[in-house]
């Protein structure tokens, strides 16, 4: 079977070494032997996050997390600010209100990032707020948030707890959970941490561990106050993905080794010449603030979606993403988290440019005919 280049935001491609270690034989999560390899996967994920904090790992996608961090830090009535600027922030609203959360929304059009006077000016509205929901990196649009300067202000106008979906981010942007005075994140392991979908990660402030244990919200199988008691003995307290664990291991084993720093740079860098190839082809970059984790990319006049992506697909093998919503048919989607390199850049690139280069050809010769 040919190799299939995944360039899109999740999952993203799990390195070789991963895939074999996730190929040992299945061991008992109330041995020691699990225990060990999670303590040294929970030292790493601290490191990932850049905090002293514990990461919890529960069992789930991304959305579970999101959901976890709803009912453990807020009781029905609590006001939060969501910044909604695509699908993502969408679902953080979404999440708020089904649980009864009073959410008030700061709209951004898409392709577009909240700006830090719209924070102010809505705490100063809002002095109530709880907590102000934050997405790291905008997956639909490929945007980023200055997560960093949003947080500054929260804190210098208000109590509310500062909550980032960093689902698509942690692992390719910069991210300093302690030194930024975050309070809640959620990441993902199919996108920045390159093991395959089913693992959700959490860490939480000392302040959001209060509120912790006071939130009424329901919650049984997510109920972090149960997970963070479990981490005390690298524990979890239901039977865990073991397999993905263990691929957790050998991948934030390559990330730490790799060096955070490095990780976010060599993102940085390999979106910057994907960015310029993309200009270079005339082709141009649909958000306002592009992402280091995912490129969105108007479809050029005349280009069907259907066509193209069926194209990289059948003759290069290459996966992208669709636009979202109202984006679909209108934006392509590339992602490179994780395990990528230059190569898959020059690769996309290529791959682009004949596909693009033979279907103006084509308009061409029919317009002359
Ligand atoms: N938030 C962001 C920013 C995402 O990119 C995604 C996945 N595309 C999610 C949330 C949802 O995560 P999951 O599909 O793992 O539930």
């Amino acid at each position: 079977m040919a190799n299939k280049y995944l360039f899109t935001p999740g999952p993203t491609p799990v390195p070789e070494q991963v895939v074999q270690r996730m190929s040992e034989p299945i061991i008992y999560h109330r041995s020691k032997e699990f225990r060990e390899i999670f303590a040294r996967v929970n030292g790493y994920l601290q490191t990932l996050f850049q905090t002293k904090q514990p990461v919890m790992t529960l069992t789930s996608s991304g959305t579970g997390g999101m959901e976890a961090i709803i009912v453990n830090l807020f009781s029905a009535g609590d006001k939060v600010i969501s910044v909604n600027a695509g699908k993502f922030g969408e679902r953080w609203s979404a999440i708020g209100k089904s649980y009864g959360l009073n959410v008030v929304e700061i709209k951004i059009p898409w392709g577009e990032t909240v700006a830090v006077p719209q924070i102010i000016e809505a705490l100063s509205i809002h002095p109530d707020t709880q907590g102000v929901l934050l997405t790291h990196c905008e997956t639909s649009t490929g945007t980023t948030t200055d997560v960093k300067s949003v947080a500054e202000v929260v804190q210098k106008y208000s109590n509310a707890l500062v909550i980032v979906d960093g689902i698509s981010a942690i692992g390719a942007l910069e991210f300093r959970f302690d030194e930024w005075g975050i309070d809640a994140c959620v990441t993902a392991s199919q996108k920045g941490l390159m093991i395959p979908p089913g693992l959700t990660f959490i860490a939480l402030s000392n302040r959001a561990e209060q509120s912790a244990l006071v939130s009424t919200l329901p919650k049984y199988y997510f109920d972090l106050n149960k997970s963070l008691i479990a981490y005390e003995n690298n524990d979890t307290p239901w039977t865990p993905a073991i397999t993905l664990v263990r691929g957790l291991e050998k991948s934030l084993q390559m990330l730490t080794a790799e060096g955070m720093g490095n990780v976010w740079m060599r993102h940085e860098r390999i979106s910057k010449i994907l960015h310029e190839g993309l200009t270079g082809l005339g082709l141009k970059i649909f958000s306002k603030n592009p992402s280091f984790c995912v490129t969105a990319v108007f479809l050029p006049d005349g280009i069907e979606w259907g066509n193209f992506n069926s194209q990289l697909l059948s003759e290069h093998n290459i996966i992208i993403a669709p636009g979202q919503a109202e984006y679909f048919g209108k934006i392509f989607r590339i992602a490179h988290i994780g395990n990528i390199d230059d190569s898959n850049i020059k690769i996309i690139l290529s791959a682009i440019e004949i596909i693009l280069g033979r279907m103006h050809d084509e308009r061409t010769k029919r317009e002359i005919q």
